[in-house]
């Protein structure tokens, strides 16, 4: 069998003086001919394999290079070196592949985050990258066990559907219509029942909509997995293909769903601190490096691991956006016109003054409800106002918006006159209304962007950094 062998981070934990083992991994540094730094991805900590000097001949040493891959068997010994509790005395060396170091892009030195997204395809052979990738899959794991644990059901949307729950039109096209020759009728528009599916389609911006279909049935359910938006922003905080976690439950209004949402971001951070440790000390370092680049003003006051103790400690501020613009309205910043964007009651909140507001103002995670209807989505519900939806964003420091959500309007005539407002097509979307015709029930949920959930955990401040191969506009590499 070729594969007995044992993890370095399991080694390390617990191995015990004198054990035997079969270590397998890519070399990150080879020193007087003796000392290899191994790393095979399960803990940033290298284990030091050493080689007794004179007992390899000098053409196996010259392949031991960074990025060389190679097994070793030996036994476990206390390390008199500094920094590492033990180290592998080395029996039997082999090279499983070779890296030419006059090839191999990584260097045993600081790479800057842009080269490496140049790289992405080796980019995980970075402490920095290998902690985002082991922190994004305990969070992946968490949000699992999170819901399992309510009872909420997992539930798979479509990924191609017809309709854009957003009514935003910043969506991806799915056909299989020729480009040259594309069949039209006879006013010259497309005859989309040639396409595949005989209508126009295109990949899902939300699973939403689906969502709330299950949750009229099996009362909590939640959908994480890939969407999609083609807007060309190219911003550190939007992906043209990123993953959202919607839950969608019966019976619960803006409150409950407000609560929920605090409990389930809080319950990530306790999850990457109490299984992530290592790692996100690793990373609390690398962001600290990273801010001493900037200038004194810019600089943020708290490091990775105080800001995520802080969140987890305190309550969300919870304020309407009718009192944030008035707080917009009378800041220093607004009466200094130091806001590029206007602000007035109406106003779809830019990112300014989201971060204005949490990272100035309230120095916390808030969350704001009751947006003015004609910026939000068609299926919220709409407050007694006749001016108000009963929506709720959560804005986190450094990300600005890292949830959406709203209740959802499950009165019938309510939801139809909104649907006419803002030009939704009603027949198109029967399936739809017909949950309010049947045992219709107040229900809400949000989503959550999962790229932006990972880039608070870890402190990465590009997007581009906390998925593995980004999509962004022109950009779509490996
Ligand atoms: P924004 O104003 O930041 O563009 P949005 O209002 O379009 O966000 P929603 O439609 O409410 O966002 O989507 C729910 C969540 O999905 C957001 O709170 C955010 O965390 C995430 N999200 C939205 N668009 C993107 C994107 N392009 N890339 C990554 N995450 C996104
Ligand atoms: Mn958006």
């Amino acid at each position: 069998m070729f594969n007995q062998r044992i993890k370095i981070r399991q080694l390390l934990e617990s191995g015990t003086e004198g054990q035997e083992a079969v270590v397998m991994g890519w070399v990150r540094t080879f020193r007087n001919n003796q000392f290899i730094a191994l790393n095979d991805g399960s803990t940033n900590q290298n284990l030091q394999i050493v080689a007794e000097l004179g007992t390899l001949e000098d053409a196996f040493l010259k392949r031991i290079t960074t990025g060389a891959s190679l097994k070793a068997v030996g036994k476990l010994i206390p390390s008199p070196g500094k920094g590492q509790k033990w180290e592998l005395k080395a029996e039997k060396v082999e090279i499983l592949g070779d890296c030419d170091p006059e090839k191999y892009p990584l260097q045993p030195k600081k790479h800057s985050l842009e080269f490496l997204r140049e790289i992405a395809h080796l980019r995980f052979r970075t402490n920095t990258f290998s902690a985002v990738f082991r922190v994004r899959h305990s969070l992946a794991f968490a949000i699992h066990q999170f819901y399992h644990e309510r009872g909420f059901i997992y539930l798979h949307t479509p990924i191609i559907t017809a309709t854009d729950a957003e009514g935003a039109g910043e969506t991806f096209r799915v056909t299989t219509l020729p480009f040259d020759g594309t069949p039209r009728r006879d006013d010259g528009s497309v005859n989309f029942t040639e396409d595949f599916f005989g209508r126009p389609t295109n990949l899902t911006v939300s699973g939403q909509l689906e969502g709330e279909l299950a949750a009229m049935a099996l009362s909590e359910i939640y959908t994480f997995g890939p969407t999609f938006r083609a807007e060309n922003s190219n911003t550190a905080r939007h992906l043209a293909e990123f993953w959202m976690i919607e839950p969608e439950m019966a019976f619960y209004d803006l409150e409950d769903n407000m609560n929920l949402a605090e409990e389930f971001i809080k319950y990530l951070i306790r999850f990457a601190i109490d299984n992530n440790r290592e790692d996100l000390e690793f990373l609390a370092a690398r962001l600290e490096e990273e801010e001493k680049q900037k200038p004194q003003s810019e600089r943020s006051e708290w490091g990775l691991l105080e800001k995520l103790n802080f969140v987890l400690q305190n309550q969300f501020e919870r304020i309407t956006y009718t009192e944030a613009i008035d707080i917009l309205l009378n800041s220093p910043a607004y009466k200094k016109k130091k806001f590029k964007y206007d602000v007035k009651w109406g106003i779809d909140l830019q990112s300014e003054h989201e971060r204005w507001l949490v990272e100035k103002y309230f120095k916390k995670p808030v969350i704001v409800t009751n947006y003015p209807k004609q910026i939000k989505a068609f299926y919220m519900r709409q407050n007694d106002d006749g001016k108000t939806v009963a929506a709720m964003d959560i804005l986190a420091p450094g990300i600005g918006e890292i949830v959406g959500g709203s209740q959802r309007e499950e009165r019938l005539e309510k939801l139809k006159e909104r649907m006419r407002e803002m030009h939704i097509p009603i027949k198109e979307m029967w399936w739809y209304l017909d949950t309010r015709r049947f045992g219709a029930v107040p229900h809400a949920g949000f989503g959550l962007g999962f790229e932006r959930m990972v880039q608070f955990v870890t402190g990465m401040s590009n997007i581009r950094d906390a998925i593995a191969f980004p999509r962004t506009p022109k950009n779509a590499e490996f």
